[in-house]
C-alpha cells in the first residue's frame, strides 16, 4: 500500500509510488526516439499471462453468436478478446484495507472526516505538520486491442466504441464501490505525455478521497448551479455553440471545443450537449457518437501535429453522494506542443502561445480536408 502526504501550503495531497519505478519502459528517454516495435509486449494477444487476471474482458462481436457454449468462462475468450481490463501491475494505489500497524497519531482522526473538509479547517497551528495517510484506491489498466497498434485511429470506429464501453463498465464498478469518491481515465500518448508503454491502452485510478483541485472546481459549479439554477457548462456550450468561433466540430450527442482559456496550445474537451454528471450513464448510442467524435478530433491532431504525444483525460462527476453534484462531464484532449516551464511552476498561471480560436479554426481545416481524402479514395477507381 503506497503513502499520501499533504502539502498544507498549497492544500495538496501527493502520492508516493516508488513501487512504480520499476515498471517497463519502452521509451529511450535520452534519445527520445519512438520505437517502432517490441519483442515481448505484455498487452498483445498472446501474452495475457503476463499481465494480472483480467477484471472487464470485451469480446469481439463474433463471439456473440457462440456465447451459449462459452457463457460464463471468460478464459476461454481470451484468444478472442478486443480490449481487456487489467490491474495495474504498477499500481499508483492499491484497494484493501490499510496494513496492520500503519497507524499514524493523526490518522484515525483524518480517516473520520473528509479530505475536503480537513483541507478548508484550521490552519496548521491546530493540527501537526507533516500528515500523512496509506492510499485506498484501484488502478486498472483499459488494454485497448490485441494486436500491438499505437494510436486509437488506428482502431475501427466500432473497436473504439468498445474501449468507452470498457470505461463506461468500469466506473460504474467502481461507483458502487461506497468507500471510493473519485476517479478519472486517462490515455498517455508519447513520451513526452507520461506513456512507458507504445501498446495503446488507458488507465483508471479510482481513490478514496477526492483531490482538492477537484474538490474546487466542484464548489464553484455548485455555487454557479445554485445563484442560477443552471448547470456552468451547460451556459457556456449554449454560447459557444452559437457563436461557433472555438467550435471544432459539432454531432448529434457531442460537441467539440477549444476552450476560452485553455492552458495548453490546441486543447480540445468533448462534451455532451445534453446535461449529464456521470459519464456512466450514457446511452450506447451517445458512445457510438463520442467514439467517432474522438477519432476525428485525434486525426485532426495528429495531422496537424504529427507525432506529438498527448493525453487524454475523461472526467465524470466524483463519487460522494453528500456533495452536491453539478458537474458536467467531459472528455479533454491535450496535445504535449509545450512543456510546463518556469513561469508556470512559479506561479501556476500559464502561457499560451496560440489563441483557442485559431486552433479551432486550424482544426477544423484539417478535418475537412482529412474528409475530402476519404470521400475521393472511396469513389476513385482502382485501374
Ligand atoms: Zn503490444
Ligand atoms: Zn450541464
Amino acid at each position: 500500500m503506497n503513502e499520501m502526504r499533504h502539502d498544507w501550503l498549497s492544500d495538496r495531497w501527493v502520492i508516493y509510488a516508488p513501487n512504480r519505478t520499476t515498471r517497463p519502459d519502452d521509451y529511450d528517454r535520452t534519445s527520445h526516439i519512438e520505437p517502432e516495435s517490441r519483442l515481448r509486449c505484455p498487452f498483445c494477444r498472446g501474452s495475457e499471462h503476463e499481465t494480472p487476471e483480467a477484471t472487464l474482458v470485451l469480446p469481439s462481436p463474433d463471439w456473440e453468436s457462440t456465447r451459449s457454449t462459452r457463457q460464463g468462462d471468460l478464459s476461454r475468450t481470451r484468444a478472442e478478446w478486443l480490449v481487456r481490463v487489467v490491474p495495474n501491475k504498477f499500481p499508483a494505489v492499491t484497494y484493501g484495507p490499510p496494513p496492520i500497524g500503519w497507524s499514524h497519531p493523526d490518522v484515525d482522526e483524518i480517516r473520520e472526516r473528509r479530505i475536503g473538509e480537513l483541507n478548508d479547517s484550521d490552519p496548521a497551528s491546530a493540527r501537526p505538520l507533516f500528515i500523512k495517510r496509506s492510499t485506498v484506491g484501484a488502478h486498472e489498466v483499459i488494454i485497448e486491442s490485441p494486436q500491438h497498434v499505437t494510436s486509437l485511429t488506428q482502431l475501427s470506429d466500432d473497436h473504439t466504441q468498445l474501449v468507452f464501453e470498457a470505461y463506461r463498465q468500469r466506473l460504474k464498478y467502481w461507483r458502487a464501490r461506497r468507500e471510493m469518491k473519485y476517479a478519472v481515465v486517462f490515455k498517455n500518448y508519447g513520451a513526452d505525455a507520461g506513456a512507458t508503454l507504445v501498446h495503446s491502452h488507458s488507465q483508471l485510478i479510482c481513490t478514496s478521497f477526492i483531490p482538492s483541485d477537484v474538490l474546487r472546481i466542484q464548489k464553484r459549479l455548485a455555487l454557479y448551479h445554485e445563484t442560477h439554477e443552471r448547470c456552468y457548462v451547460c451556459s457556456v456550450l449554449e454560447k459557444e455553440i452559437e457563436a461557433r468561433e472555438r467550435v471544432v466540430r459539432e454531432t448529434d450527442h457531442c460537441v467539440a471545443i477549444c476552450p476560452f482559456a485553455s492552458r495548453f496550445p490546441f486543447s480540445v474537451s468533448i462534451l455532451p450537449k445534453r446535461h449529464r454528471a456521470r459519464y456512466e450513464d450514457c446511452s450506447t448510442e451517445e458512445l457510438a457518437d463520442l467514439s467517432k467524435m474522438v477519432r476525428v478530433i485525434l486525426r485532426a491532431i495528429e495531422a496537424e501535429h504529427p507525432r506529438c504525444a498527448y493525453n487524454l483525460v475523461l472526467q465524470t462527476s466524483h463519487f460522494d453522494h453528500e456533495l452536491p453534484d453539478a458537474f458536467h462531464w467531459r472528455l479533454k484532449v491535450i496535445p504535449r506542443l509545450s512543456k510546463i516551464a518556469g513561469f508556470e511552476w512559479s506561479s501556476d498561471c500559464f502561457i499560451n502561445t496560440v489563441l483557442p480560436e485559431a486552433a479551432a479554426q486550424s482544426l477544423r481545416n484539417r478535418i475537412q480536408t482529412l474528409e475530402v481524402a476519404s470521400t475521393l479514395s472511396r469513389v476513385t477507381p482502382v485501374s
